[in-house]
């Protein structure tokens, strides 16, 4: 018997055994490829001798001292790298353990730096109703999934929810994309305006939307819209680059595609890939200097944040992506494995969109292309891909999003960066029996 809380109580899981590049392999020696990096996170693959030899490195240093006494040469590193890349004014970092402690810690900011500067009636978030910032109670707020908010409403702070910027269902056909990334931008201004621009401190959104949506990038011009109207109301623009930051879409922070700076910029998986639990937080001076000359302390912290250990994996895995080309690795593979994508599942009778940018791609499912009808949600075929792509050695990452108030069927698809050209047929034709299996087999 098992006395590991599995998040799905019932499930039996193989036990992993190691990790060879795009490969994990079980107990049994069973090999699976990681198409979706876990969940976006194993960007280096697995067993890379350099993020591994810094790790062991730092702890022959010392693996652990607390950011209350001192900082550490893989954090100042770190932070320094980040930045020296950073977009627009970002120019602070604070390092956290993952995704929902960046974004609770990016929230908790915004909250401080209006009550620094004399503004204290900002409290309010707004956020999309497809998003996902995270499991802790801030960064659930701030997500627009509803089921996993359902439970935990009455524990939350209030945020508000505007539509997604999700071109496939929510673009009308009488208007062009720059039209509709307008109007979706639009619903910002008037929200701010419902709530009152002076009870508003932060928007928040993912850049290219990851777990409830299947790899969604806004249209051309939308960010650059909300931008102007964060600006127009004093409102800070957090930008949630959990899952879509770190080279992932083929730049190194996802905004440079659309063409803005955050604010606030939360980042994680890809950040430690894996190798050590680590995210961050990057705000820009102003905001910054709002606490530095004022009160002097920003009234958060966790045991770990700034782990040296952490940062030193870290600072290799940011390295590595930078000194091996692997943003540009990362455009090439991704228009291979959509080119793929297309090729073999462009006319599949269930599958309405394949989309994304880079290696963060996704493919939404549907009943029925012509009217974009998404599949009965009681027959969960995303589980069931999820099953049978395992089964046939594959890792993906499939989620039941909501489409209009109902569940819909996506697969994410995020492999390591390290991944060769011959990997994507493999990624495409286990991908292709799964969806078989599964789609057969449902009915
Ligand atoms: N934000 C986004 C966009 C995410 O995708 C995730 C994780 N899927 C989180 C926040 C939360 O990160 P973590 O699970 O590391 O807490």
């Amino acid at each position: 018997m098992s006395h590991v809380f599995p998040r799905h109580t019932k499930a039996r899981l193989p036990l992993v055994a190691r990790g060879e590049g795009c490969y994990l392999i079980d107990a049994d020696g069973k090999r699976y490829f990681d198409g979706s990096g876990g969940a976006a996170v194993s960007c280096l693959g697995h067993g890379d001798p350099e993020v591994t030899a810094a790790i062991k490195d730092q702890l022959d240093k010392v693996a652990f001292a607390h950011t209350g006494f001192f900082t550490s040469e893989p954090a100042e590193a770190l932070a320094d790298l980040l930045i020296a890349h950073a977009p627009g004014a970002l120019d602070r970092v604070y390092f956290v353990s993952g995704g929902s402690e960046a974004v609770e810690a990016a929230i908790k900011l915004a909250r401080q730096h209006f009550l620094e500067i004399g503004q204290p009636e900002r409290r309010r978030v707004i956020a999309r109703r497809q998003s996902y910032h995270g499991n802790t109670l801030g960064a659930l707020a701030a997500g627009g999934n509803e089921w996993r908010r359902a439970p935990f409403a009455p524990l939350m702070i209030e945020t508000t929810h505007i539509s997604p910027c999700y071109e496939y269902r929510l673009r009308r056909e009488d208007e062009s994309a720059e039209e509709y990334g307008r109007r979706a931008a639009d619903e910002l201004e008037a929200e701010i305006e419902r709530l009152g621009p002076e009870s508003v401190m932060a928007f928040i959104a993912e850049p290219v939307v990851g777990a409830t949506a299947g790899a969604v990038p806004a249209v051309e011009g939308y960010f650059k819209r909300i931008r102007e109207i964060c600006d127009r109301h004093g409102v800070l623009l957090i930008l949630d680059e959990v899952m879509c930051g770190m080279g992932r879409t083929g730049a190194l922070f996802a905004c440079e595609k659309d063409g803005v700076a955050p604010d606030i910029l939360c980042i994680a998986k890809g950040l430690g890939a894996g190798y050590q639990p680590i995210g961050a937080m990057l705000c820009t001076r102003a905001i910054y200097d709002s606490i530095a000359d004022g009160s002097g302390f920003f009234q958060h912290g966790h045991t770990y944040v700034g782990h040296p250990t952490a940062c030193a994996a870290g600072l290799a895995v940011v390295s590595a992506i930078l000194n091996r080309g692997l943003v540009a690795r990362v455009n090439a593979l991704g228009a291979a494995l959509k080119d793929a994508l297309h090729e073999r599942f462009g006319q599949h009778p269930n599958v309405g969109d394949i989309r994304g940018r880079g290696l963060f791609l996704g493919l939404e499912l549907v009943a029925d292309r012509a009217s974009k009808e998404p599949l009965d949600p009681a027959r969960a075929v995303h589980k069931a891909i999820k099953a049978a792509a395992f089964e046939a050695g594959l890792i993906c990452y499939p989620m039941g999003g909501t489409i209009d108030g109902r569940r819909g069927d996506h697969i994410l698809l995020a492999p390591p960066f390290v991944m060769e050209e011959r990997h994507v047929d493999e990624i495409v034709d286990k991908l292709g029996r799964a969806l078989d299996a599964a789609l057969g087999a449902a009915g």
